[in-house]
């Protein structure tokens, strides 16, 4: 087989067959292909299309092509979570302890946050001591003791789509349905969960624009799930703003306490029971939805999802009394408010600007050598749909250094808009695709 014969295959927009697809990724991955020929691949590929067949053999040769999970040792239907991104989602922290509560086994491998999104390990760490360098056996025993462990990727987890992503970002091929589909899901894949549950974010903070890109994207992710053999349903949600208040790792992870303490952002809850609900029905723990929900709020009421986050995080050798008094949690030194310059309703609040106020006061890497601040963020006061005066208190800026802070106020208060006429809150939990 020739990567040239390849190439000029899927020029000529015919299909490439199992095991060619496998020569590419094997080839790629071990450095026996070049950048130069596997760039024209992708954009060959990115110009003519895969079909079904073509994207769940990609998604399977890339999820083989290094390290992947085995969970066959956990009792139970493993269920494991993914967001398309978002700026405040916190949903992880919520879902993780309210699922297991209700009996369903996470074992999840979490990332680190990159530019203006947060990573669930950073957030984490805002526990003092609490460490996902678990080795595989202490990562699984967990599970099976408390139902709830997080690990960090393995470096070696799915490196194709590692090498394949690197080269798509500087040779314009990253927006292609297919070749997203499957590189998220290769790596979820790699994971071992037995169920995938997706939250596919839409609107202007999100990867997918509109509602119908999103679907496109739900739509191949739940088929190379399903194809692959892990039972997959995917939430359409809404991105048009962040999510909850709070955007920075410690804040988050308070907002998240709070949530379970049933004292959270009603979006934020509803969310969390939203993809909860599909994850309880997944695993086995419920027969359906509204069975779920019930089961979800119960453990919010009963506070025993509080409980098993305290749980998780001494399992994880992280500070379990600050579960308890958040205050104990990391906590900036400047605390300034942004106000609003004009009366009117909130229209807009451009979620990625929030982010990078977050990471210019710290929150966030730049590169992935940055240390980060766990301590500095935003608090939003005014969501879409809120009326407010000259004066009133949009936000609050959690910040370390005045300079820093003062840029996040501008920066914040640009990233409003504010109408004379209300437009309406956005839909949170838009559509579901099985
Ligand atoms: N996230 C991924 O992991 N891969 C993509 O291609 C796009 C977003």
């Amino acid at each position: 087989m020739r990567m040239y014969d390849l190439i000029r295959k899927k020029r000529d927009g015919k299909i490439l067959a199992k095991d060619e697809i496998i020569y590419i990724i094997d080839g790629y991955t071990k450095d026996k292909i070049p950048d130069y020929q596997m760039s024209a691949l992708l954009m060959a590929v990115y110009l003519k299309g895969m079909n079904e067949e073509e994207t769940l053999n990609l998604t399977i040769a890339m999820a083989d092509s290094g390290d992947k999970l085995d969970l066959s040792e956990i009792k139970g239907v493993k269920v494991d979570k993914h967001s398309t991104g978002g700026v405040g989602d916190k949903t992880s922290l919520i879902l993780g302890p309210m699922v297991a509560a209700c009996g369903v086994p996470v074992a999840k491998m979490s990332g680190r946050g990159l530019g203006h999104t947060g990573g669930t390990i950073d957030k984490l760490e805002s526990f003092k001591g609490f460490t996902t360098s678990l080795s595989e056996k202490d990562f699984i025993n967990n599970v099976n003791d408390i139902k709830l462990a997080i690990v960090g990727q393995t470096a070696n987890l799915a490196p194709a789509d590692k090498k394949i992503y690197a080269l798509r970002d500087v040779t314009g091929t990253v927006e292609n349905i297919s070749l997203i589909a499957s590189s998220i899901m290769s790596k979820k894949i790699a994971s071992g969960a037995d169920a995938i549950v997706l939250d596919v974010k839409t609107g202007d903070g999100a990867f997918m624009k509109t509602e119908e890109e999103a679907v496109k994207l739900a739509e191949e992710m739940v088929k190379i799930g399903n194809g692959a053999g892990r039972k997959t349903v995917a939430l359409i949600t809404d991105m048009d703003q962040p999510l909850g208040y709070a955007v920075g790792n410690a804040l988050e992870v308070k907002e998240a306490i709070d949530t379970l303490n049933g004292k959270g952002s009603k979006e934020l809850l509803e969310l969390c029971y939203a993809l909860g609900s599909q994850m309880l029905v997944l695993g086995g723990k419920a027969l359906s939805e509204s069975e779920a929900r019930i089961k979800l709020q119960e453990a919010v009421k009963s506070k025993s999802a509080l409980s098993k986050m305290a749980e998780f995080i001494k399992a994880q050798g992280g500070e379990m009394q600050a579960v308890y008094q958040t205050d104990l949690l990391p906590k900036a030194e400047i605390i300034e408010p942004v106000l609003a310059q004009t009366d009117g309703y909130i229209s807009k609040i451009k979620c990625e600007e929030v982010g990078m106020v977050s990471l210019i006061l710290g929150g966030g890497r730049e590169n992935k050598e940055s240390i980060i601040d766990l301590s500095v963020g935003v608090i939003l006061c005014k969501k879409i749909g809120d009326k407010v005066k000259n004066g009133d208190i949009l936000a609050y800026i959690h910040g370390n250094a005045h300079k820093k802070v003062n840029e996040a106020k501008e920066r914040l208060l640009s990233a409003y808009t504010i109408t004379k006429e209300t437009t309406g809150v956005s839909k949170l939990v838009k559509q579901i695709v099985r």
